[in-house]
């Protein structure tokens, strides 16, 4: 069809785009201003900030009087939770206004205005993009995928070094061979070397990628062009592909430089295996990403690095050698990785002599770097929010919690029954992890709702494991049906609020029975479905074993189950006086720290009220004996 037919609706078009672009712009690159947590907190205290916005991660905006502009909390984040926090809990809201995201700074008011106009725009362009489409009008007609890509500033306020990364040795001297070539690359190529063109860093969220990245660009001094998955993939057919050659032609004219794909995931799905009409899109941007790593010479001094959640959803052509031929796993930090990225967090906060690093490191594992810089942040806000100038290890504690199993919801309403049944419950899960042998001991027990739970149960590991036993996976079965147990033999009544422990059980059975061979009657045979289906991907693929199989697999599953129900059952009749004192004085005290759960379940009373340090002493004197203890039962179960 013939697009001059219509020149004014293209003249349109283009201004309309053109506009949309612009409010990108004004958007999304005002300038940062660093302010220090505590600045932050006493600028508020003071009625220095009147306004605050909430923006994704880490920034605020802060509007009023001296500190005019957008700061970036150091190490310090604004989140979600904070904002609730801080709108709640803290009496702060008194003294401030929060304002949902949208942008601020000199724009205030004009921005929702602003904004409105830019989504009606965006809305007007689609329709037209689509009313062409059908005509079969050209496809990407607009310049519309110029790169989005942004260029870092390495020499900026933001900048991050290695120094900033903590606990992530081999995976920094990985790229610190990297940031060596775009140093020095005729070191390099005169021994003939080749340094890889493409690196990708795989790792949960929060462990660090993102920064290990930024950390490069802040340590080879090189243009940083950082462009994350989500931008690629937008409805616009033909967009993802014309950003991806935008991109590579930037960093090529500015070598040596790096470009940086986050969350690729978004975009480097398998092809050919998504639902609906998006993965049209997704294909082309990914074959042009491969055509543009193919197409770098031999002495183009671009890296790519790229990083992703998951690998195992990642096209198989970008694993070839040649493109991402590099992989770097980046783990949850191990206790001593931990104690560095706490001290890292810790670096500008007034801590309290109290504070032992070493102890909040071995209470967190599993905790990712993002969950440990959260947890810091955490106990500054409960210090601020005392109106005391040190943060202290109780406020650790709390906020690692917090963190944990998410806000106490001390508001909900609860009856009467109800807080009976989480009683009874919380009792049973506490009564069965303190008997049996392979369980780690309890830290505390509490009946105040947090996040979604209506109480819980915190046990402090040992070590980090990394495999698990039979013995420990059977004993943690019949801990998790403590709950269940005990509002059954004492109520007579059951709740959904076991509901989660039930999941959880059914789960590790079915891994035991059908993935670690733990079953003698099915033996060390594997069934896992661990390639999840994904995007329509193996969708039709039938199941590896017979129906006679998966029969006994379920009759299996069904026996570890029941049995160790049973164990509980028999735990719980066993200590039925001890599960009483302990219930009730949860009714009475909410949450019951180490020592006092100890002393109810030994002496039948309440221990004598101590002291914050003395607390933490018992605490540590009873989880000593209680490791002791279990040392001495030898890991059996007794029945
Ligand atoms: P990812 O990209 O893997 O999801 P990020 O790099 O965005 O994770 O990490 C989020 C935040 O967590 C970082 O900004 C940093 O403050 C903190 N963090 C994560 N890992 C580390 C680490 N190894 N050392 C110090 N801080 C870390
Ligand atoms: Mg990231
Ligand atoms: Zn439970």
């Amino acid at each position: 069809m013939d697009n001059n037919r219509q020149p004014w609706m293209r003249i349109l078009v283009m201004g309309l785009s053109l506009l949309v672009m612009m409010s990108f712009f004004f958007f999304s690159d005002r300038e940062i201003t660093r302010v220090p947590f505590e600045t932050f907190i006493s600028d508020i205290n003071e009625g220095k900030i009147t306004d605050i916005r909430g923006m994704p991660d880490t920034s605020y905006t802060v509007l009023k009087g001296e500190r005019e502009g957008r700061g970036t909390v150091e190490t310090v984040v604004y989140n979600t939770i904070l904002t609730e926090e801080l709108k709640k809990d803290s009496g702060l809201s008194e003294k401030i206004v929060m304002v949902p995201e949208g942008g601020g700074g000199i724009l205030g008011g004009i921005t929702p205005f602003l904004s409105t106009i830019a989504t009606l725009l965006m809305f007007f362009f689609l329709i037209n993009i689509m009313a062409r489409n059908s005509q079969g009008g050209p496809k990407s007609a607009m310049n519309f995928g110029k790169s989005r890509a942004r260029l870092a500033d390495p020499e900026g306020k933001s900048r991050k070094t290695f120094s900033d990364v903590a606990g992530a040795e081999e995976e920094k001297t990985e790229l610190m061979e990297v940031v060596d070539f775009l140093k020095n690359p005729d070191k390099y190529r005169e021994i003939g070397a080749k340094i890889p063109k493409g690196i990708l860093l795989v790792g949960h969220p929060g462990t660090g990628k993102t920064l290990l990245a930024r950390a490069v660009a802040g340590e080879a001094g090189v243009p940083f062009y950082i462009i994350s998955g989500s931008d690629f993939v937008e409805m616009f057919v033909g967009v993802g592909a014309s950003r991806v050659r935008d991109l590579f032609e930037t960093a090529k004219k500015n070598a040596p430089s790096i470009i940086f794909l986050d969350e690729i995931d978004a975009v480097g799905r398998q092809r050919g295996t998504g639902f609906g009409g998006g993965h049209d899109e997704r294909e082309q941007t990914l074959n042009q990403m491969l055509v543009e790593m193919d197409g770098f010479e031999e002495n183009d001094q671009v890296v790519v690095i790229a990083a992703t959640n998951r690998a195992d959803v990642l096209d198989p052509a970008l694993l070839r050698p040649g493109r991402f031929d590099r992989q770097i796993y980046i783990d949850s930090p191990d206790v001593r990785g931990r104690e560095d990225i706490l001290k890292i967090h810790m670096r500008n906060k007034p801590i309290s002599d109290d504070v032992s690093v070493n102890v909040l490191a071995k209470s967190t594992p599993g905790f990712t770097g993002a969950e440990l810089q959260n947890l810091t942040n955490e106990a500054a806000i409960l210090a601020a929010r005392d109106n005391r100038k040190v943060i202290n290890m109780s406020d650790f504690e709390e906020a690692r919690s917090k963190v944990q199993l998410g806000p106490e919801k001390r508001s909900r309403i609860q009856t009467e029954h109800t807080r009976r049944l989480t009683a009874f419950h919380e009792a049973g899960h506490a009564i069965v992890s303190r008997v049996l042998p392979n369980i780690d001991p309890v830290t505390e027990v509490s009946i105040i709702p947090r996040g979604a739970a209506g109480g819980y149960t915190m046990h402090l590991p040992t070590e980090d494991t990394v495999y698990t036993s039979r013995s420990y996976l059977t004993d943690t079965l019949s801990v998790l049906f403590g709950g269940r147990c005990a509002e059954m033999l004492i109520l007579n009544d059951i709740s959904t609020g076991a509901k989660s422990d039930i999941d959880r059980a059914s789960k590790i059975a079915r891994s035991m029975v059908a993935e670690y061979g733990m079953s003698d009657v099915i033996g060390n045979l594997s069934f896992s479905d661990q390639d999840e289906v994904f995007l329509g991907r193996d969708m039709g693929r039938t199941k590896q074993y017979s129906n006679a199989m998966g029969d006994l697999i379920d009759a299996e599953v069904k026996k570890l189950v029941d049995e160790a129900y049973k164990r509980a059952e028999t735990i719980l009749r066993d200590n039925m006086d001890k599960l009483k004192v302990v219930a009730e004085a949860l009714l009475e005290k909410e949450t019951l720290d180490a020592y006092e759960f100890e002393g109810l379940f030994t002496e039948g009373v309440l221990p004598p009220e101590l002291t914050d340090r003395e607390k933490r002493e018992a605490n540590q004197k009873v989880f000593e004996e209680s490791l002791e203890r279990k040392k001495m039962m030898g890991g059996e179960i007794k029945e």
